[in-house]
């Protein structure tokens, strides 16, 4: 089975579109969605809609989307963070709010875990970017492979003796028991790379690929000035960070 792997997409449809593009060129059985459709980003009704006619096999609700649909409380978020949830609030109807709100943190498909944060505490939402942060989560997979979002920054853990980690664009499991792989940001990469970023996972021959697609930074920096949103959210997309 080939699995495609989004997340992190945050209402960024010009990332989103140019993400699909690319994926055309790549078959793959099943679609695994790791959370956070919206926040930050000014398109979340056009994202949203893009990402439910998709139909992912699976789809992880991530903090932001909990926080749109009222599920987890804003003091938990910086200030620019917050600003985006409440405008968020304001443009998506109560069916698109439900939606967001009604995916679990973590969730478990044919040997594949898939979770916004860490797998030992999906709803913390809390960072897995330490090998000791996938120790813990190691410990409570059940399945051969999970993947994870939140951090925006791809890497992927091997579980052994010691944990070990992998970074780059093509990534090897060996022999590895179990893996947790990060397949980046589709819509506001932080690893000072702004392409968006999106995975193909083969579970035969074990193998990550870690792809990144350019698309129309300036006119999703445009569509978040328009919005009245920070500044800020739309600077850090012209250097990934
Ligand atoms: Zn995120």
């Amino acid at each position: 089975m080939r699995y495609a792997i989004l997340g992190d997409i945050h209402s960024n449809l010009e990332a989103l579109r140019a993400v699909l593009d690319a994926l055309d060129q790549v078959p793959f059985g099943a679609l695994l969605c790791t959370g956070d459709l919206v926040g930050y980003g000014a398109a979340p009704r056009e994202v949203l809609r893009l990402v439910r006619d998709l139909q992912p096999t699976v789809l992880v609700g991530g903090n932001h989307d909990w926080a749109a649909a009222g599920r987890l409380p804003l003091e938990y978020f910086n200030p620019f963070a917050r600003d985006a949830i409440l405008w968020t609030r304001k443009v998506l109807d109560r069916v698109d709010l439900d939606f967001l709100g009604r995916h679990p943190a973590l969730a478990t498909h044919d040997g594949v875990t898939v979770s916004h944060g860490t797998i030992h505490d999906p709803e913390a939402f809390d960072y897995l970017q330490s090998a000791y942060d996938a120790h813990l989560s190691f410990s409570q997979l059940r399945t051969p492979y999970a993947f994870v979002g939140h951090s925006h920054v791809p890497v992927t853990f091997r579980s052994g003796a010691a944990v070990t980690y992998l970074l780059g664009d093509v990534i090897e499991l060996g022999d590895a028991a179990q893996a947790v792989m990060n397949v980046g940001s589709v819509g506001q990469p932080r690893d000072e790379d702004p392409r968006a970023a999106f995975g193909v996972f083969d579970d035969e021959t074990r193998v990550l690929e870690v792809h990144r697609v350019e698309y129309d930074v300036e006119a999703a920096v445009a569509r978040i000035r328009e919005a009245g949103l920070p500044d800020f959210l739309g600077e850090r997309l012209r250097i990934g960070r």
